[in-house]
């Protein structure tokens, strides 16, 4: 995997002590050293999940652990901050969509960190899930590789952190994440999901999700986990050329780059938008699946739709 040297500005010295400086962070401009950066992520992560209240008191958390950098952070951030939180517990889970010359070898790298940091680990697979892994699906069909995996990982997930007994599924999505998806579903003209709060859900029938690094930059998290010798150098997932986000994603950190601060006004621009938006117009009550029973907004739930069409 390709990862830039972070840049550091030139500078000397921290801004905060005598030590080098490894990353030069923006808004307001500082130079920081390893300790400094380190301290930094873990804080705003922490002030993240305060903030938002997205960890309680006797909280089972599933993280969606697939082994790359950001939910490797999630994983070392969060295991960090276990102990300030009261009778909190921590469970990984890794899915296994079946993808050859690539996601063996992130199980393994996934299997090594859980083990170093005394974390339980579950593996669950598509071929569990719908009887066949995802290369085997997709035959004839590569383009809509991410959609498929997507909506049969979400599946899996869900299904591994019930059986986890989980209150909670931490996902690794960072701040570039959540201002592609921005961008993505207004390419798409995809207004219900645009303005979807994917945090909160009145209907209780899922198992919140929650994005504690939802305000640390890609960058940032590359050079946490890079300073403490902890970044995972795997191969890329071979669909990867398939996505719509790898256009979206090296079209924004070009802008970010020239323009700083294009990201955090994406996001801030859905948010108001989100305030406006009569959601009573744009999204569908929630309904049973009458295959499955899943909860969903249609006839049938999207895993039964795909199901459907894959003759599965
Ligand atoms: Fe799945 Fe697409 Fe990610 Fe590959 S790049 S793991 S196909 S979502
Ligand atoms: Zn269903």
């Amino acid at each position: 995997m390709r990862q830039e040297k972070p840049e550091t500005g030139g500078a000397e010295r921290c801004t905060f002590c005598a030590e080098a400086p490894v990353i030069r962070l923006k808004e307001p401009d500082r130079h920081l050293c390893a300790a400094h950066l380190i301290a930094e992520i873990e804080d705003r992560t922490a002030r993240t999940i305060h903030g938002r209240e997205l960890v309680r008191p006797h909280d089972r958390i599933a993280v969606a652990f697939s082994g790359g950098k950001d939910s490797t952070a999630l994983l070392v951030i969060l295991s960090r901050l276990l102990p300030s939180w009261e009778d909190v517990s921590l469970v990984a889970i890794t899915v296994d969509e079946g993808i050859a010359n690539y996601r063996d070898e992130t199980i393994r790298a996934a299997e090594e960190v859980t083990k170093k940091l005394g974390i339980e680990h579950v593996c669950v697979s598509f071929t569990d899930l719908i009887g066949a892994d995802l290369d085997a699906l997709l035959v004839g069909r590569e383009t809509q590789a991410c959609s498929v995996c997507g909506i049969l990982r979400r599946k899996a997930l869900s299904v591994a952190a019930h059986k986890a007994g989980a209150t909670k599924i931490a996902t690794g999505h960072n701040l570039d994440d959540e201002a592609q998806s921005v961008l993505m579903n207004t390419l798409r003209g995809d207004l219900p999901r645009l303005v979807r709060i994917s945090d909160a859900d009145s209907s209780g029938c899922f198992i919140p999700r929650i994005k504690p690094l939802a305000d640390i930059a890609e960058k940032e998290i590359a050079a946490y986990l890079f300073v403490q010798d902890l970044f995972p150098f795997l191969p890329e997932c071979p669909y990867t050329r398939y996505a719509l986000r790898l256009e979206v994603r090296s079209m924004l950190s070009a802008m970010e780059q020239e323009h700083p601060g294009t990201m955090r006004n994406l996001i801030k621009s859905k948010r108001a938008i989100e305030k406006y938006a009569d959601r009573s117009g744009i999204s569908e009550p929630l309904r049973r699946c009458r295959t499955c029973g899943d909860p969903c907004s249609g006839e049938l739930c999207q895993v039964c739709m795909l199901r459907q069409s894959l003759g599965k």
